[in-house]
């Protein structure tokens, strides 16, 4: 199996990997083999996986899609690559990103843009684009992506493949390189649910490394996300939020959604009408929350401690200041720039208390139809994205473009919830070809044993 994708990975001008090693990867194959002979196999063992290029990995560099971490080997694994490694599964090598996680598209890598596999003139989304393209062109099983407003989501969603963003706190952030701390979460992307479930077991669970992972008092506990996978619909109540489906959607993205809506209906679901009435303001809370906590978290990026440092300068502040010219991309110095001034003493009341005041409406929106004795609905179904995959090249230069292509995911990841992409059909792509729509499905809080039975009845 290793070898086969090894291959095929080999064969392949995506620019979807980054760093591969054959011998490392065939020594994993060989373990795993033993393993299954000695008859202490998971039903993982010997499995390829990718990793996103965020989660660091000893023996293959990680370096977070920025120019910063060009040369960075880690000196440990992340623990979600542990626990995939304890699982057996088998390691391909590092895909490509945004870099750190910063993007919708993939094309602010520093290492360059990947081509959708569906049509390379397209944007595989992002950030987790490597991770989403790899798994729809074959080039892996299965990927580990992570979703600060979308990456899991919105990648797998213009891919046409499956990805879970779970509940905040579930996954461990320890060795998953830091953005927006208290948005950051890592999931499984996979082409079924099924597949998803079980990735996920392996990967979910409490870990002491991670001060905001869930303890197993707070329900941070190990369990099959499987479980569930094969009980009927019968009687689930879906919401479909009325902010979901207005201006700005595009139509053959409503067309295949409300398609997907109909044959949940058909399985036994009743859809109900809701209102999620602080959506739009999700992007300028979250457009402010994530750069203020990425400004701080990339602070560490001196030019000192690791990381690309200038070769000449005239002293300690220059170091720093021509280090972090040289090393962070341009979206990444926005966001730096962002951040800090939304934090500065002056208007930190007019703009980050505000923001975090807006996070916590928006979290009181999903509250009020998902719980408590006027809960209306189970789960929630809607567009991934306002529009198909759009052309490689053609956001680049505007990032608010980029921005407002996040208007249906990033409520979630505010909010703390899960959150799935399933493929639901096909749009136009710009130059006639199809394009893949997702159906995103999101859940209560510890609700992905429900997520995954639910998207895993409509395959
Ligand atoms: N597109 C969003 C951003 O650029 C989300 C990225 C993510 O989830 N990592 O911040």
């Amino acid at each position: 199996l290793a070898t086969h994708f090894l291959d095929r990975i080999e064969a392949d001008n995506s620019n979807a990997f980054l760093h591969v090693d054959r011998a490392l990867t065939l020594a994993q194959a060989a373990e795993a083999d033993a393993r299954i002979a000695a008859g202490t196999a998971t039903p993982l063992t010997g499995v390829p996986i990718a990793h996103k290029d965020l989660f660091v990995t000893k023996g293959w560099r990680t370096t977070a899609g920025s120019k910063m971490l060009a040369n960075y080997a880690s000196p440990f694994d992340a623990t979600v690559v542990e626990k995939f490694q304890a699982a057996g599964m088998v390691t391909l090598g590092k895909v490509n990103c945004d870099e750190f996680a910063m993007g919708s598209g993939n094309e602010n890598s520093a290492f360059g843009a990947v081509q959708n596999p569906w049509d390379k003139h397209a944007v595989p989304g992002g950030s987790s684009g490597g991770s989403a393209a790899a798994v729809a062109a074959g080039l892996t099983p299965a990927a580990t992506g992570t979703d600060t407003g979308g990456s899991i989501r919105q990648p797998a969603a213009f891919c046409g493949i499956s990805g879970i963003k779970p509940t905040y706190g579930r996954v461990s952030r320890f060795g998953m390189i830091a953005f927006a701390s208290s948005l950051d979460q890592g999931g499984p992307m996979a082409r079924s649910a099924e597949d998803c479930a079980l990735l996920l077991s392996a990967m979910a669970g409490f870990d002491e490394r991670d001060s905001t992972s869930l303890s197993p008092e707070q329900g941070g506990v190990a369990e099959d996300f499987s479980r569930d996978l094969d009980q009927p619909l019968t009687g689930l109540r879906i919401g479909v939020p009325r902010e979901y489906f207005g201006e700005g959607l595009a139509k053959d993205v409503e067309a295949a959604v409300r398609g997907a809506l109909a044959q949940y209906e058909k399985l036994g679901a009743t859809l109900v009408d809701i209102s999620l009435p602080n959506t739009a303001l999700s992007i300028p809370a979250y457009y402010m929350i994530a750069p203020a906590e990425a400004s701080s978290n990339l602070s560490r990026y001196d030019g000192v401690r690791y990381g690309h440092r200038a070769t000449e300068y005239k002293d300690l502040q220059d170091m720093y200041k021509k280090s972090r010219a040289q090393g962070f991309g341009p979206e990444v110095q926005r966001r730096i720039m962002v951040g800090t001034y939304v934090l500065c003493h002056g208007y930190y009341d007019a703009y980050y208390l505000k923001a975090q005041k807006i996070r916590r409406l928006i979290a009181q929106d999903f509250d009020a139809v998902l719980n408590g004795p006027n809960a209306v609905c189970d789960v929630i179904m809607g567009p991934v994205a306002p529009t198909v995959a759009w052309d490689l090249g053609d956001k680049t230069d505007d990032p608010v473009a980029n921005y407002l292509a996040d208007i249906y995911t990033l409520s979630t990841s505010l909010a703390g919830l899960p959150g799935m992409s399933i493929p639901c059909g096909f749009g136009e792509g710009e130059k006639n070809s199809k394009r893949p729509v997702g159906l995103q499905i999101i859940g209560n809080y510890f609700g992905e044993a429900r997520l995954l039975n639910v998207a895993h009845q409509f395959q």
